[in-house]
């Protein structure tokens, strides 16, 4: 019989007060007897909604079933058919969204809480040991991979998997992508995220860091090594600012600039080698993960907080959780308020950022109420830091340095069916062709670009048999 109580099992959280103080994981994740209870909630339906929520399709009834028996390393060989990364996506995914928007259960009462599942079935078989996959047997065929982020990863370990040898080309030195550098340590311990990294490791993928395709070497020098496909899984790393006067201040920072001096580089101990201000007033501009990920970091700092976002709580698209958590460490939303000025004190550095109330008219394109600013409303709210975070785009170094590949108009790269480029045996996926997006959405497009790398592979050599 299944357990038919309302609501999932809350997850355990350490508390507001003591979490702004450090940086260890909000979230605590559930005990094996709350995963079995959680599990039992499940109606293994038949038609399964839930799995089509899931943009990898992981089997998630097949998985929930097994987590209720306490079978959780089966539980874990079912996730595994779908996905790399379970205990990254456990945390991160927006399953209110996606799985958990499909669940039954969320019809009448809340769904069953798919994603803590994922994440204590991927924690109890690491804490437990898992035993390592061997290296298969290699195949002859090489594959270069640009990028370490969510969709250069899965990529890579598809690949490897199928034979290939497979070398990873990331930017920075070390990988992971946002997963590193973006997504705060109290979201994301970064030895989980090491821990995925490392399987990948013993699967047999290289990575060569401090490495930049366009700068280090180029596209086409990885085609004359001999990588017979190429897949850029670069992001959108670049930041986007509002151009308004000020910006150019000490104490103006983009989201990822901030963030990846406070994760990367761990701003936050005494002895990093990267300083960080302490700020006393912090005005964060955005509304979205990014947005919280920097307020709840610059929390940690001491600072006070000021999330300004231009539109309504209802149309915030930071995940609630969130923005809950936000909210009970203490973080402002001055909502309906846009910044137009920043006002420097006598040394140069930020005094006050100058706002304007907004109220929302008809829908955009976005479908999203449209702000308008109310003309005479402006004021001052004094502070000493601001953090840009309304948006990224693609980085252009390697659409700059690669002939034939084609790009929209925002810099994404455009990619056919099988996310392949304008460029023969070069695919792309993740943020590179999407814009800002999700880690499960470039997940999803690192497998299939890695199945048509492989396809692409095989017939050539078909072709020259
Ligand atoms: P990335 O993760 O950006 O990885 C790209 C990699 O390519 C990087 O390591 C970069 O250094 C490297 N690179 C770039 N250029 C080059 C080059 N020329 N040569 C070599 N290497 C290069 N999504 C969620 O689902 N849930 C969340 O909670 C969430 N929170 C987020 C919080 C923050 C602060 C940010 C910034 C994003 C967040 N996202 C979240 C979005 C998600 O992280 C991204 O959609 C996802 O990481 C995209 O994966 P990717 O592999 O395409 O790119
Ligand atoms: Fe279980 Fe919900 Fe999926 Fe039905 S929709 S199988 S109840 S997780």
């Amino acid at each position: 019989m299944p357990n038919m109580r309302m609501d999932k099992n809350p997850m355990p959280a350490q508390d507001p007060n003591v979490r702004i103080t450090n940086v260890e994981e909000v979230t605590l994740g559930y005990t094996p007897e709350t995963a079995i209870d959680e599990a039992k909630r499940c109606l293994n339906c038949k038609h399964k909604p839930c799995v089509e929520g899931c943009p990898v399709n992981i089997h998630i009834p097949d998985f929930i079933a097994k987590v209720a028996e306490g079978d959780f390393a089966g539980a874990y060989e079912i996730i595994s058919l779908t996905s790399s990364l379970p205990a990254i996506c456990g945390r991160v995914c927006p399953q209110e969204t996606q799985c958990e928007s499909k669940c039954v259960r969320g019809i009448k009462g809340e769904p069953v809480a798919i994603g803590r599942l994922e994440r204590f079935v991927a924690d109890y078989m690491r804490e437990q040991g898992e035993a390592p996959l061997a290296a298969p047997q290699r195949n002859g065929h090489k594959v270069a991979i640009v990028g370490g982020g969510p969709a250069g990863l899965t990529a890579a370990g598809d690949l490897a998997k199928l034979g290939y040898q497979v070398t990873v080309f990331e930017a920075l030195h070390v990988a992971g992508g946002v997963l590193m550098y973006g997504i705060p340590e109290f979201r994301l311990p970064k030895s989980i995220v090491q821990h995925e990294i490392s399987k990948l490791s013993n699967l047999g993928v290289e990575f060569v860091t401090n490495y930049i395709v366009g700068r280090s070497g180029t596209i086409e020098d990885l085609e004359s090594d001999g990588y017979e496909a190429i897949f850029v899984g670069s992001g959108a790393g670049l930041p986007n600012f509002m151009n308004m006067p000020g910006e150019e201040l000490k104490g103006v920072y983009s989201a990822n600039e901030f963030l990846t001096r406070f994760n990367l580089m761990k701003a936050y101990k005494d002895d990093s080698d990267t300083p960080i201000q302490h700020p006393r007033k912090t005005v964060v501009v955005g509304g979205g993960n990014v947005a919280m990920d920097a307020a709840r970091c610059a929390r940690r700092l001491g600072s006070e907080v000021h999330v300004v976002y231009r539109r309504s709580l209802e149309e915030l698209p930071a995940r609630k959780e969130e923005v809950e958590h936000a909210m009970e460490e203490g973080i402002i939303f001055d909502l309906l308020n846009n910044p137009v000025e920043v006002h420097p004190d006598e040394n140069g550095n930020v005094a006050s950022v100058e706002c304007i109330k907004m109220e929302l008219g008809e829908p955009d394109e976005s479908g999203r109420r449209r702000p308008i600013a109310k003309e005479g409303s402006n004021f001052l709210v004094e502070a000493d830091c601001m953090i840009m975070a309304i948006g990224t785009s693609p980085n252009p170094l390697i659409r700059s340095t690669t002939e034939g590949l084609e790009t929209n108009r925002k810099g994404c790269l455009i990619v056919d069916e099988n996310e392949m480029t304008s460029r023969q045996g070069i695919f792309a996926g993740g943020d590179a062709v999407t814009g800002a997006a999700t880690v499960i959405s470039a997940m999803g497009a690192g497998k299939k670009a890695a199945a048509a790398m492989d396809q692409f592979i095989q017939k050539k050599v078909r072709e020259n048999a």
